[in-house]
């Protein structure tokens, strides 16, 4: 498999970049609307044809590339079943696939950083979104998320992946680029609670200032990243 990991710098974001082979279809993880043209370029040199850009969630933080994408190369858009954002192609269900010959990835329902939000598991790895980070968890207090659901999709479902499951999560805010499921069981500060009550406690006292961008990018993102 091909596999690409890009950051943007802005909003410490990761992207993922799939592909069966060089020059096979490609898919792309979360996507930035600035970075489109480096997509392009990179699938270009690779030779890829891009077939599918999938959201997570509806990001807070930046604004999509999907409705760029698809424009730009008549790519299938896609995100989970919850979602308000209607503008993507098709929507998928709790355990259906998503992916071509060669990157076949299972749709895991995790709500908890929103009531939307996926994580996409591959043979070895996991994209988590916000839900799980490396050494942290997605907030909770905003886009309909919840404390006790962010528990349950961490500790009920991606906890019981296979221990060596690679964790890539959509950011990064200290230049960690991946992860395993022990090593976040282990060693990630906000698993260490004894109880659900705990966890939501912990949640519940963060007091985050909102993101830069949350105005803005959460309505765009509802409309794929295009203009109104
Ligand atoms: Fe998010």
């Amino acid at each position: 498999m091909l596999f690409r990991q890009l950051f943007d710098v802005e909003s410490s974001t990761y992207t993922y970049l799939l592909a069966s082979r060089v020059g096979g279809e490609a898919l792309l993880i979360d996507p930035v609307q600035e970075k489109t043209p480096l997509y392009l370029q990179l699938i270009a040199e690779l030779g890829l044809k891009l077939v599918i850009a999938v959201d997570t969630h509806t990001h807070a933080d930046h604004i999509t590339a999907l409705g760029d994408l698809r424009s730009a190369t008549a790519c299938t858009t896609l995100m989970g079943e919850r979602t308000r954002a209607e503008c993507v192609s098709a929507q998928f269900r709790d355990g259906e696939m998503v992916g071509f010959d060669g990157v076949r990835l299972r749709a895991l329902y995790t709500p908890g950083h929103t009531n939307e939000s996926f994580s996409l598991v591959g043979d070895d790895r996991v994209f988590t979104g916000d839900v799980l980070l490396i050494r942290g968890t997605g907030r909770t207090d905003f886009q309909n998320g919840d404390p006790r659901e962010s528990y349950d999709s961490i500790f009920n479902k991606l906890l019981r992946l296979p221990d060596e499951t690679l964790v890539y999560p959509a950011h990064d805010y200290r230049g960690c680029t991946v992860s395993t499921i022990a090593e976040e069981r282990r060693w990630n500060p906000r698993l260490q609670v004894r109880s659900v009550e705990e966890y939501v406690a912990l949640m519940n006292g963060l007091r985050l200032p909102s993101p830069k961008l949350m105005d803005v990018a959460v309505p765009a993102n509802l409309r794929c990243g295009q203009a109104a």
